[in-house]
């Protein structure tokens, strides 16, 4: 794992109770060449900013909820920039399985609950969310793309819903956690992606489900 000189520092009374340097890893984007990207992410792992365009269609910038920083939105480059009517993202493009398009993965350090409350006490965690009663993901050190996305407390605007799910890998038997999100409303270009703490959400896949845990988010 390589780091960038950006650090998060938590403090509490004024004093920093944690510290750590953000990690830095390099886009994971294959070019038509065969060849990865060379470019280095920090913030919104793992793709660069031209591969998440290209790719994700989305794009980190300053966000329109106030006092919030940066946020993740929608874009095609493809298009002009005034395009106010194409549908980059679906809520219900699978009504089959009843959810939207995927939007990013959950990315992060899980780390249990004692390791929580070393780093935050009973504070709110800026970028962790709670996945079972004992460990969370944070990603205040290894900054994936999903926790880039701001909660909103209105409960309407929000467009984005937060799923865990979890699938069988049939080779190995073994259970893997994904923590996504997904559309919730059709969203068009520009759109700024954002999810309400107040809308949690469980989804399935095809896959054989074995378990549904509770996802609390602790924006
Ligand atoms: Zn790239």
């Amino acid at each position: 794992m390589e780091l960038s000189k950006k650090q998060f520092k938590y403090f509490i009374d004024n004093e920093p109770n944690f510290v750590c340097t953000l990690e830095k890893q390099r886009c994971s984007c294959m070019k038509p060449d065969g060849n990865r990207c060379r470019r280095k992410v920090v913030i919104g792992l793992e793709f660069c900013f031209q591969h998440l365009a290209l790719k994700r269609h989305l794009k980190i910038k300053k966000s329109t909820i106030p006092n919030s920083g940066m946020g993740v939105f929608a874009i095609d480059s493809r298009l002009p920039s005034d395009d106010t009517k194409t549908i980059l993202f679906h809520g219900e493009r699978n009504k089959k399985r009843g959810t939207g398009d995927f939007i990013t993965n959950y990315n992060g350090e899980t780390i249990s609950n004692t390791e929580m409350e070393d780093r935050y006490h009973d504070f709110t965690a800026p970028y962790a969310c709670r996945i079972n009663p004992r460990e969370s993901v944070d990603a205040a050190c290894s900054r994936g793309l999903g926790s880039m996305i701001n909660s909103t407390t209105s409960y309407s605007a929000a467009n984005c819903e937060f799923v865990q799910k979890w699938h069988i890998s049939p080779s190995v038997c073994t259970s893997e956690p994904r923590r996504i999100f997904e559309m919730e409303k059709n969203s068009k270009y520009g759109m700024e992606r954002t999810i309400s703490f107040m809308k949690m959400a469980f989804g399935s896949l095809p896959d054989k489900i074995i378990k549904l845990l509770s996802v609390y988010l602790d924006f």
